[in-house]
């Protein structure tokens, strides 16, 4: 099964890929980590796209692309997989969908959460990340045991730099304008779910888990 998880930075979809990845057993890919990642790591790529994503703007179409091409390769989407964060523009789903044909395999499913523009800022402004272990909290909605710091390793949480209100607006702008046109994309194929991202995680997590039947 393989499922694409949209919705504007902030709507859940972290959250709500690591419920699917425990309820279906298969693993969520997400470019953004990856690309979070390749940052902590001070690899070459992670250098190259450092100032882009910290400006909230989209890092190249081939620089994502490869990254999840790398995975499918590797037989980390043998049994499926929770697309989180990609594609975001027609030219990655065209990329995806050439894949996978290439691959006799197909999307099953796009699941678009949507949030208003107003609860993204309000969300996004409270989100805190672990730079330790990338872990993602929520000053009022998903608060750490201990203030300020990682359930996990105890480091100190960072309120990400495309997480200031700035940056948000960016950020929705790039989803608005480059997105649209995934789910576009998408929609003649009959694969697209809209759910209501607000409410509660487990209120959301049981809207898109009837979605997808
Ligand atoms: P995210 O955590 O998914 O919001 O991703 C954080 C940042 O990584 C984005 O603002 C982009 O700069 C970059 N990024 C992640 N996924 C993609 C993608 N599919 N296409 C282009 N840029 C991406």
């Amino acid at each position: 099964m393989i499922l694409i998880l949209m919705g504007p930075p902030g709507a859940g979809k972290g959250t709500q890929a690591k419920q699917l990845v425990d309820k279906y057993g298969i693993p969520q890919l997400s470019t953004g980590d990856m690309l979070r990642a390749a940052r902590r790591s001070g690899s070459d790529l992670g250098n190259k796209v450092a100032a882009i994503m910290d400006s909230g703007k989209l890092v190249s179409d081939e620089i994502v692309i490869a990254l999840i091409e790398e995975k499918f390769d590797a037989g980390d989407a043998k049994e499926g997989a929770i697309l989180d964060g990609f594609p975001r523009t027609p030219a990655q789903a065209e990329a995806l969908d050439a894949m996978l044909d290439a691959k006799g395999r197909k999307v099953d499913a796009v699941l678009s959460i949507h949030v208003s523009d107003e609860d993204v800022v309000r969300r996004n402004s409270g989100r805190r990340t672990c730079p330790v272990d990338g872990a993602s909290y929520h000053l009022e909605f998903k608060p750490p045991k201990r203030e300020g710091l990682c359930d996990h390793d105890g480091a100190a949480l960072v309120h990400r730099e495309d997480d200031m209100p700035d940056k948000i607006r960016v950020r929705l702008e790039a989803y608005h304008r480059d997105t649209a046109p995934v789910l576009a994309y998408f929609e003649p194929k009959g694969l697209v779910k809209t759910v209501d991202g607000t409410g509660s995680i487990a209120e959301v997590f049981a809207r898109l888990t009837g979605a997808i039947g």
